[in-house]
């Protein structure tokens, strides 16, 4: 559909930005290329995000984009928490993915469905310092998630999580883990909680780091929970609603799974094409196999194809 005939309808092309988003996109691109890419074979290769990115995540307001500006966040859209997972993941898709994780699933789920004193305790830390981490899945329960067999045990004034929770993004650097468990397995589902869990808490541990092929500087890791005592006051949402929590949470956790895969696309294309046109350039390899194209008319579709 045509701009002109999107309009007469009174809506804009989905892919048009308006001018916030196009100031944002353009900033979180200058800061991929100018301080992300040059650290990108060696984060990866030593599978280790680098503290210095780390600190202009949260510096720079990538941590905190939906969360208020009252909690010490950027108060901007969902949309825009979007455009930074693709543009960082354009480059590299390991910050791409931390900072998804961290805005569309750990704030996500504080905004919707934390207290006044869970918002107030937690999304400042989030937006400022604090890396965040979602822990659902297990061995036995990743597409099937409310198979899980990790247990919470009411004791009074805490609960004690016990089991383990399997490649865990971000496991890592985080500090504040989001962590489901079924609080009476009889009701099935129903049972299925969420806990704002801190990492110093009694009865936690990060177990293995999985070694993986690709985005590796992007952690992912075991979680071990071994009777960790969670006060009461950090139920996310009702007992019996993890369900919810988390399938909320993980229908815009996809969107910026979504996002970091058209990011990486993108990256992968433009690398193509500047490798494929500097080859041209070289030697004319590549035109040698189509007759009777002239390498000035090579050069030409190169400059279109990249834009130059
Ligand atoms: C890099 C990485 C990071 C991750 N980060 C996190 C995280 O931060 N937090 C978290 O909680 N989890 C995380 N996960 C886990 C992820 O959510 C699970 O891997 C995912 O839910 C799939 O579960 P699974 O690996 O057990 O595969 P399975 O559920 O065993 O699925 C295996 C295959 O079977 C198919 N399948 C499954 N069920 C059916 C069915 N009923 N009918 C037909 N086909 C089916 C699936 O589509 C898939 O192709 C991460 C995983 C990876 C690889």
């Amino acid at each position: 559909m045509s701009k002109a005939a999107t309009e007469s309808y009174g809506v804009g092309p989905l892919t048009s930005y308006s001018e916030d988003e196009q100031m944002f996109r353009a900033s979180v691109r200058e800061f991929a290329e100018g301080e992300i890419r040059p650290r990108v074979e060696e984060m990866d290769e030593r599978a280790r995000m680098a503290p210095e990115v780390l600190k202009q995540l949260f510096d720079l307001g990538l941590m905190g984009v939906e969360t208020p500006e009252e909690y010490g966040g950027t108060g901007a859209s969902f949309f825009m928490a979007i455009v930074g997972v693709e543009e960082l993941s354009r480059v590299d898709p390991s910050v791409g993915v931390l900072m998804d994780v961290q805005n569309t699933l750990v704030n996500n789920a504080l905004i919707r469905w934390g207290s006044p004193e869970q918002r107030k305790k937690y999304l400042p830390r989030l937006a400022s310092e604090t890396v965040g981490a979602y822990a659902l899945s297990e061995a036995g329960s990743g597409s099937d998630a409310f198979a899980m067999q990790t247990r919470a045990v009411d004791k009074g004034d805490h609960y004690e999580l016990t089991g383990r929770k399997l490649w865990i993004t971000n496991g890592i650097e985080a500090g504040i883990f989001v962590v489901f468990a079924n609080a009476n397995p009889e009701a099935g589902y129903r049972g299925i909680t969420a806990f704002v869990v801190e990492k110093g808490f009694e009865g936690f541990a990060v177990g293995k780091k999985e070694n993986k092929l690709g985005i590796r500087a992007s952690s992912t890791t075991e979680i071990i929970l071994d009777g960790c005592k969670v006060p009461k006051e950090n139920v996310l949402g009702e007992v019996g609603k993890g369900y919810k929590v988390s399938i909320e949470t993980l229908n815009e956790g996809r969107i910026g799974i979504g996002a970091q895969m058209i990011g990486i696309a993108r990256g992968a294309l433009e690398h193509a094409l500047r490798y494929t046109v500097e080859k041209l350039w070289r030697d004319s390899k590549i035109g040698a196999i189509y007759e009777g194209t002239s390498n000035m008319q090579l050069q030409t579709i190169a400059k279109l194809i990249i834009g130059k």
